[in-house]
């Protein structure tokens, strides 16, 4: 039986104003639309005689990204150049780090389908510049935009402690979300802010040696990441099995064939002839740098999940959902102690039952996920759920959905007026109860009134009562939705069974 052992090597541009050495603005803050060549200068042009400078901001971000996945921090450290020849790199060297990253030593627990929970190593996470950006046309000339040149970039690698393309994914995808929570970089695969590399290798599980390592490059998605891992694990093991061969050697991936392929070999390998940057100092980060940061950290990813499973007895489901979408998460939570303050302010106490509490909390939960999110999706004009819900701010404030939830929670409307209200909500920018006495949706709360309704009903309705009168049941709840219908959803079905019983009986 072979087993993958996998270790993942990911880079992330970072959010800063300026980029890494020089003052000229980072596009990463900025649309990708921009016109190429703009933001560039002597420094990250690489003209000789130029001096760079360090980004405080930049090592500030890679230290709070340390700090999140429990790495260590380097008291003492520096840059190294790293010497190779490409176009999109101007000085013919790249300005890393070799031997002394910033941050070292840390990892990340990463949650599997299961519900149990896998334990990632991370080796170290260093600080270098992004190269310019090629765009290869079609009639063979390339072009080379420098906007990119010199954007502080951090480089993430992981021990080989993954085994499954899934734990690759999940270990990417949660990598993102902290970033995001942090602020540090967008990560957006799609744009190139964040790019994987895969390195795998294949053995048996009682070899005592790993197999030949095979690296795999160029994957621009998580569902990439995935499939290449899966893919080449049968390659290497068919390989293997057939007594052939694995080769070092560098493989791209194919979205069309779905297959990785060969693009180098061992053979053209570079020779990066690293050593010490001689134009930076050496960098000292001190204790109360590392201790002011860590003071700056916000909740992350695994703190809110078990803060929402403490706090508000969600399903794993739903925390997930408010977990990766983080605004709707903080709409979520808006609208919840409003909800509360409404309720406290209605039953004139501070002390609600748990039960309540909770089954209001659930209420307000199930609101946002299925009734306020089919609403958006049927609105052709948006795209995204996070589009969405900050314009949803705008259109339906967590005041008035807090207070929308209210009236359900202690019966002030049905679940069928609800419907009404919400989308009215959306529509028209208005608070519950205006839309409530606008639209004339108020509840019937006269028993004489509902009384005249179902009397009516039973008159329509002959057969049905005769059949119910026989002993047939279901005539029941059809006569109760007959009245539900004749009251347009107004009428409080408990309240309608028992007044329909009664004249039934009667
Ligand atoms: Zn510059």
């Amino acid at each position: 039986m072979y087993k993958a052992t996998i270790g993942l090597e990911i880079h992330f541009e970072s959010k800063t104003n300026s980029k890494m050495f020089c003052s000229c603005p980072n596009e990463e803050n900025n649309s990708l639309d921009e016109a190429p060549n703009i933001n560039t200068c002597p420094v990250c042009m690489g003209h000789p005689g130029t001096l760079p400078v360090i980004n405080r901001e930049a090592i500030d971000k890679i230290i709070k990204t340390g700090l999140a996945l429990n790495c260590k921090i380097a008291e003492h450290t520096k840059f190294d150049r790293k010497n190779y020849f490409y176009p999109d790199l101007p000085k013919g060297y790249q300005i890393s780090q070799f031997d002394m990253p910033i941050c070292y030593g840390g990892f990340l627990d990463i949650a599997m389908e299961d519900g149990s929970s896998k334990r990632i190593r991370i080796t170290r996470i260093h600080m270098e510049e992004d190269t310019a950006k090629s765009y290869h046309n079609n009639n063979g000339t390339t072009l080379i935009d420098f906007n990119r040149s010199s954007v502080p970039l951090m480089e993430l690698v992981t021990e080989p402690d993954i085994h499954t393309g899934e734990e690759a994914r999940r270990f990417a995808q949660e990598l993102q979300l902290i970033l995001k929570y942090l602020d540090v970089s967008n990560a957006d695969m799609e744009k190139g802010q964040m790019r994987c590399e895969v390195n795998i290798s294949i053995n048996t599980e009682d070899d005592e040696e790993l197999g030949t390592k095979v690296e795999i490059k160029n994957l621009n998605s998580f569902k990439t990441v995935e499939k290449s891992i899966e893919y080449e694990t049968k390659r290497q093991s068919e390989a293997l099995r057939n007594g052939e061969k694995i080769i070092q050697e560098t493989r791209g991936w194919d979205d069309n064939k779905e297959a990785t392929f060969s693009q180098r070999n061992k053979e053209d390998a570079h020779e990066y002839r690293y050593f010490p940057e001689p134009d930076l100092p050496p960098l000292t980060i001190t204790q109360e740098r590392i201790e002011k940061i860590k003071c700056s950290l916000p909740e992350l990813p695994n703190q809110k999940r078990d803060r929402f499973r403490k706090e508000y007895n969600l399903d794993q489901k739903t925390i997930e959902f408010f977990v990766r979408e983080k605004e709707v998460g903080v709409f979520f939570e808006k609208a919840v102690s409003e909800l509360l303050a409404w309720y406290k302010e209605a039953k004139k106490t501070d002390d609600i039952d748990p039960g309540k509490y909770f089954d209001m909390i659930k209420l307000c939960a199930n609101y946002i996920v299925t009734d306020l999110q089919s609403i958006l999706k049927n609105d052709p004009e948006l795209k995204g759920i996070e589009e969405v819900f900050s314009f949803l701010n705008s259109k339906i404030t967590p005041e008035n959905f807090g207070e929308f939830i209210y009236l359900i929670a202690d019966e002030k409307i049905t679940s069928k007026i609800a419907k009404i209200v919400l989308l009215k909500m959306y529509e028209q920018n208005k608070d519950p109860s205006q839309i409530i006495s606008d639209e004339g949706l108020m509840p019937i709360t006269d028993d004489s009134e509902l009384e005249k309704i179902i009397s009516q009903v039973l008159t329509n309705n002959p057969k049905p009562v005769t059949d119910y009168k026989a002993g047939k049941q279901n005539s029941f709840a059809f006569l109760i939705g007959q009245t539900m219908a004749a009251s347009k959803g107004k009428a409080n079905p408990q309240k309608a069974a028992e007044i329909l019983k009664k004249l039934l009986e009667a």
